[in-house]
């Protein structure tokens, strides 16, 4: 698999096994062990789907993954044996990169289990201390080449980046460096004499659940100013870049900043540049529940590129798309730990009908400081499904979802309609890959849940190579078989059908 993927790193499930068998398999291997940890499943078929996907609906645009959505090993390894490209935000603090002897932060660090490093992620000659708190610091750039993507398959994309990761990009090969203000550019100008600048524009598109151009972008206003002091300084500029926001709803969002940056190639144009690439950043759904469909926003960047960037005016285009490829293959399973009944009314109410009714609260195995921190980004409500398929005239209660932390705000759902639930059942929460593991955190000793990878046979004979990549046309259908996920209509109760292993 391009040396990127090793077998002996996933389950590979065979045709007619799905994903929620392997999850009921491994529900029932945990629930007979007294460790009840939470544990995600991910389908790395489904990544490769989303791949085919993307290549079908923007095939002049080529994919660099955000790595910040979820850089966990698998995800990483599957994209860039897809020759995906990367989209990385840092590299490491300067203080960790010890040679000899550890520091005691490093100690500290080191003392801490770290999930998801395994062996395969150290390359040869690595510190081992370093190896150690990478993942821990989010490195993505250190992340990315130690699996063996090459820089030119990397863009660094924060554009406020701090002198000594500047220093590090230079000092690794890495030129494509987004930016959008004047101090930014001296510090390029000083430290990466061979950066290749994209100048970073503001988006108008609030209506993002997480709208970036609050913090980052240039003005259209500023734009030729900054154009003007690059040339001063004899900083490259190479091309344009936006981001309309992650879990972008509106559709006229892509081409009215893929105009607004035909405007910017054009002022650059007036100073002398020929600017070549176009980066249209993320924003792509991730899930088929979206209110908007991947595909309706394919087609208005395809219509706007044909207007501003049409085939063969030289402009390269790539995309940074991180929640689409990781949302929907990745499934958490937890565990009930504690549960409470309170009154659903405070104290001395005299309500008689809303007191006789039952409010319970659940305290499960991960919350908001772990793969639950999804809620700050996306501000939504996540769903849990039973594992227990309740009895058909089964009350159902007013409950609500904690995480195990020792903080009154870690709470994951509220006003939920759920049957009871006693210690120790399981329920697992779909479309948890986008932002979770990623932005989770070590917050009162909880450590991030494992991630057990799959992959249906066809995804990993496709990535072999054995399987040809198809033609335009098949790629759609090619999508189906190729991830073992599974179809889930009632998001309270389902009905496992289970399927004896068939895992290699
Ligand atoms: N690129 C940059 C610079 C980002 O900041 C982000 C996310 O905020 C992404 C790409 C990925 O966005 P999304 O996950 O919405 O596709």
């Amino acid at each position: 698999m391009s040396g990127y993927l090793d077998e002996s790193e996933f389950m590979m499930v065979e045709e007619g096994f799905t994903t929620r068998d392997l999850l009921e398999n491994l529900l029932m291997e945990v629930s007979q062990t007294s460790d009840k940890g939470a544990f995600f499943v991910a389908d790395l078929g489904d990544v490769v789907k989303k791949h085919l996907r993307f290549l079908k609906a923007l095939p002049h645009v080529k994919p660099f993954y955000a790595v910040k959505c979820n850089s966990s090993e698998g995800v990483v390894r599957t994209l860039a044996a897809l020759g995906a490209g990367f989209d990385c935000a840092n590299k490491t603090q300067s203080t960790m990169t010890p040679v000899g002897k550890p520091t005691f932060l490093h100690l500290c660090l080191v003392l801490r289990r770290i999930p998801g490093l395994t062996p395969a992620l150290i390359s040869p000659g690595a510190d081992p201390y370093t190896l150690l708190v990478m993942p821990l610091l989010q490195t993505e750039i250190a992340l990315v080449q130690s699996i063996g993507v090459p820089p030119d398959k990397i863009i660094y994309t924060n554009p406020c980046k701090q002198i000594s990761q500047i220093k590090y990009a230079a000092s690794h090969g890495v030129q494509l460096m987004a930016f959008d203000n004047e101090v930014e550019l001296r510090k390029v100008a000083r430290s990466h004499p061979h950066a290749r600048m994209v100048l970073c524009i503001a988006t108008d598109n609030p209506r993002s659940s997480a709208f970036l151009s609050v913090k980052f972008g240039a003005t259209l206003k500023s734009c030729r100013h900054l154009l003007e002091t690059a040339k001063e300084m004899n900083v490259e500029i190479v091309g344009i870049s936006f981001h309309v926001g992650s879990g972008c709803l509106d559709l006229k969002a892509f081409p009215r900043s893929i105009a607004d940056a035909r405007l910017v190639f054009e002022m650059g144009a007036e100073l002398g540049y020929k600017m070549h690439l176009l980066d249209i950043g993320g924003g792509f759904p991730g899930t088929e529940n979206s209110k908007v469909r991947f595909e309706e926003i394919a087609a208005t960047i395809n219509s706007a590129l044909d207007l501003y960037f049409p085939e063969g005016c030289g402009v390269e285009i790539i995309a940074k798309p991180g929640r689409y490829y990781v949302a929907s293959a990745f499934t958490l399973a937890v565990n009930v730990i504690d549960k409470q009944e309170v009154p659903l009314d405070p104290p001395g109410s005299d309500d008689e009908e809303s007191s006789s009714k039952k409010n319970i609260l659940y305290y499960i195995n991960d919350g908001i400081y772990g793969s639950f921190s999804c809620i700050f980004f996306d501000r939504t409500c996540p769903s849990p499904v039973l594992h227990k398929k309740p009895g058909p005239h089964h009350p159902l209660f007013n409950s609500s979802l904690w995480g195990p932390s020792c903080d009154g705000q870690d709470c994951i759902a509220d006003g939920l309609e759920l049957p009871e639930l006693q210690v120790g059942d399981w329920l697992t929460f779909e479309n948890m890959g986008a932002y979770t593991i990623a932005a989770s955190s070590s917050f009162n000793g909880y450590q991030q849940p494992r991630i057990n990878y799959t992959m249906s046979r066809e995804a990993v004979r496709l990535l072999q190579g054995k399987l040809p990549l198809p033609e335009e046309e098949d790629r759609e259908s090619m999508c189906t078989p190729l991830s073992c996920g599974w179809e889930i209509t009632d998001t309270l109760c389902i009905t496992p059908v289970f399927t004896p292993a068939r895992i290699t």
